[in-house]
């Protein structure tokens, strides 16, 4: 079992609203005093997404992710993990727009694997998109973060690792119990789990109250885990996370008292095999 932890935490996402958390952050301002205090707490790898700073609406303008970027790396050594999911994005050229975060050269990016129903519309993430991905994030010596929704996902995440897209070692995040995605259950992660190519890292989020099962899991079965506000708003059942640092916090208590060490950033960057030095 790889002793040493790797955690992410993901601080704001596209869907929690300040009126279902007061502490979710919308501007890039409160994105990077997010990160920094989860930096403190145990995170490795902060997965970002940008909101419009006035409405906290979902945005996916490439200057607020340099700003949050550019931000971040002033203060802190932590891993930057952009998204590229781009879900509320439109017109013919929807690919190149997704792939803009890639070209400002954070640590990793998302890459999402298998369209999927989510919410009220489609996660389109046909093939060329994928192949587009994988390509545009090693020219740029981004290392992709392989999300899958389901099992059939890891399975088009292969085909790209057979092509040779993707560069050892592959990094998958499991997630689990995305309505309409694989349910979080125990069963599942582990099934998950099977159908990983061999020597991949993998890593899993669970939504909502399942965010605690499934790390748990994840700590005894020898992975990594992602928290924080993108997955899940509530410490506990009826009490909201006060910041996406508690829940960090809570994460790194968890591995330690079940004798995983949490690793530092520079320790996750050589278990993750990150060339991008920032
Ligand atoms: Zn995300």
């Amino acid at each position: 079992m790889e002793k040493k932890i790797i955690i992410t935490v993901a601080v704001t996402g596209s869907r929690p609203t300040k009126e279902m958390n007061p502490a979710v952050p919308y501007t890039p301002k409160e994105i990077v005093d997010a990160a920094v205090e989860c930096h403190k707490a145990g995170a490795a790898i902060v997965h970002i997404h940008v909101r419009n700073p006035k409405t906290g609406q979902p945005d996916f303008k490439v200057g607020l992710f340099k700003e949050v970027l550019e931000g971040f790396r002033e203060r802190c050594d932590m891993m930057v993990n952009l998204t590229t999911s781009g879900l509320l994005l439109e017109g013919t050229d929807v690919i190149s727009q997704r792939l803009q975060p890639v070209y400002l050269k954070p640590d990793l990016c998302s890459l999402d694997l298998g369209s999927i129903n989510f919410r009220d519309r489609v996660f389109i993430n046909p093939p060329e998109w994928a192949e587009a991905a994988a390509k545009c994030m090693r020219d740029n010596v981004v290392k992709p973060e392989l999300e899958v929704f389901d099992v059939g996902h890891i399975y088009q995440a292969g085909d790209l690792i057979q092509k040779g897209l993707i560069d050892d070692p592959p990094h998958f995040q499991l997630c689990m119990g995305i309505k309409w995605g694989i349910e979080a259950s125990p069963e599942n992660l582990l099934f998950m789990k099977s159908k990983l190519p061999p020597d991949s890292l993998w890593s899993v989020l669970g939504v909502g109250k399942a965010q605690l099962p499934m790390i748990t899991m994840a700590i005894l079965l020898g992975g990594n885990v992602r928290v924080g506000f993108e997955d899940n708003i509530y410490f506990k059942k009826g009490v909201l996370a006060s910041s996406n640092a508690q829940m960090v916090e809570m994460a790194a208590d968890l591995a330690e008292r079940l004798g995983r060490q949490v690793a530092t950033p520079a320790e996750a960057r050589r278990i993750l095999g990150i060339k991008n030095v920032g």
